[in-house]
């Protein structure tokens, strides 16, 4: 098969459970809880206190610096403001908010379908007030990302890989919702002023891609780039090189070649903020896996726990091994069903036992396939091997691993690799601490 960068494999993508289903509009839960992090950087300060009634939309947390806003995603009473159980697997100081079914709109954002006129300043304060944060999983300020990429690039790249298996949040998003998501790219690109937009999805969309194609027919502005699926391909790096061909640097950012990648599902939330004056209160989930009843794509608001999205679903089945927030290569596995949303959270996994691989006494056998598969040129038996010794760890780069999980998914000893890289990365920071 074709390779357009270093690396990576192509598991089975179980896809099809989700995205045959017609996406859920109409779910509203019992209460949300909003936790006062959900981005990079600081957390938000609680604007409302408790019995206070809220709007949908309304701001009820902000902060300083490196921060966005959090808004309340239903109309309703405060009843709480306490620590929930957040995807990290943290307790974060979340506004719970009791949902009174109304959705009564908050009407400080207001809209600016004329976009074109706006200078870039307030362009970029709008993007902030309605607290859009990176939905591809990073959760960056997206503000901040425009305004520190302004006048760096020439390649203005559009995430819509949506490469980890079982998800499908972008697929129905770009089917469901093309013209505003075109939109979304439209105001960014007059914000970073690129020589070239491109549109990147791999070929396992069709649907998408034949809707966009039409959406596209005759547009000068930008490029749909179909591109052959392999996973971790929406990882950032790899799909610069993808596009591009060109290769960023080791501990350095896409604007070192020249790049900026947004996820496709942001670029709605831009459109969403700019042209209609809403704060980002809720997004596409994909609730599935094989010990899930109905597996389907919900619109969901920000702060829903796992039990309730879960039971929209239908329900776990009696075999469920394990919920997961996220994919199965790079997604966290939850404790308890408390967890809620987030604005980064595009899928609620639920594995059922067939797929628990874990061995009691695993071992390497040296074959070396974990280094085949790695896309970013690590050896991650030798980072199993020494995990225990920072200086090692760092030696071999250890920093450098994304977490994609290829070298684990290959591995036939069955080997806890990514989870002990990870503990081997903490372990070569709080080293440097010392
Ligand atoms: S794939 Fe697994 S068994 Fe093979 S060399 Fe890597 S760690 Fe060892
Ligand atoms: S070492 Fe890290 S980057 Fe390389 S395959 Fe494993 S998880 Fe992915």
């Amino acid at each position: 098969m074709k390779r357009l960068f270093w690396g990576g494999l192509h598991p089975a993508d179980r896809k099809s459970l989700s995205s045959s289903a017609q996406l859920d509009t109409d779910f509203q839960p019992k209460a949300v809880a909003i936790p006062m992090q959900q981005h990079i950087g600081a957390p938000c300060t609680p604007l409302v206190q408790v019995g206070d009634t809220v709007k949908m939309g309304q701001k009820v947390g902000d902060g300083q610096g490196l921060c966005v806003p959090v808004h309340a995603s239903v109309s309703g009473k405060v009843i709480a403001i306490e620590p929930r159980r957040h995807p990290s697997g943290r307790d974060i100081l979340s506004v719970v908010i009791e949902n009174d079914g109304l959705d009564t709109p908050d009407t400080t954002l207001v809209p600016h379908p004329d976009y074109a006129k706006l200078d870039t300043d307030t362009l970029l304060a709008i993007i902030r007030e309605a607290g859009v944060v990176g939905h591809g999983g990073a959760a960056f300020p997206s503000n901040m990302k425009a305004l520190t990429n302004l006048g760096k690039i020439d390649t203005l790249i559009v995430n819509a890989c949506e490469c980890e298996p079982y998800i499908t949040a972008d697929d129905i998003l770009l089917r469901t919702s093309p013209a505003e998501v075109l939109e979304g790219i439209r105001i960014v690109a007059q914000l970073l002023t690129p020589t070239r937009t491109v549109l990147a999805v791999e070929d396992n969309k069709q649907e998408a891609i034949a809707i966009l194609r039409e959406k596209l027919s005759g547009a000068k502005d930008m490029e749909l780039l179909v591109l052959p699926t392999r996973y971790p391909q929406g990882a950032e790096k790899q799909l610069i090189q993808a596009v591009t061909g060109r290769q960023v640097p080791s501990g350095q950012l896409p604007s070192a070649v020249h790049c900026a990648v947004f996820n496709a599902a942001t670029y709605y939330a831009v459109y969403r903020a700019v042209c209609l004056g809403k704060a980002v209160t809720e997004r596409i989930v994909t609730v599935t896996g094989e010990a899930v009843r109905s597996p389907r794509n919900v619109l969901c608001r920000i702060g829903t726990s796992y039990q309730e999205l879960i039971d929209a679903a239908g329900g776990l089945t009696e075999d469920v091994w394990k919920v997961v927030c996220g994919g199965p290569m790079m997604g966290f596995a939850q404790e308890n069903l408390e967890t809620v949303t987030i604005k980064g959270t595009n899928s609620v996994l639920c594995l059922a036992q067939f797929r628990n691989q874990e061995k009691e006494n695993p071992i390497c056998i040296r074959c070396g396939r974990c280094v085949q598969v790695c896309p970013m040129h690590l050896q991650p038996l030798y980072l199993y091997r020494y995990r225990n010794n920072p200086a090692e760890l760092k030696r071999y780069h250890v920093l450098d691993c994304m977490e994609c999980g290829c070298c684990a998914y290959t591995c036939p000893g069955k080997l806890p690799l990514v989870e002990t890289i990870r503990q081997g990365k903490s372990k070569v920071r709080e080293a440097a601490g010392k």
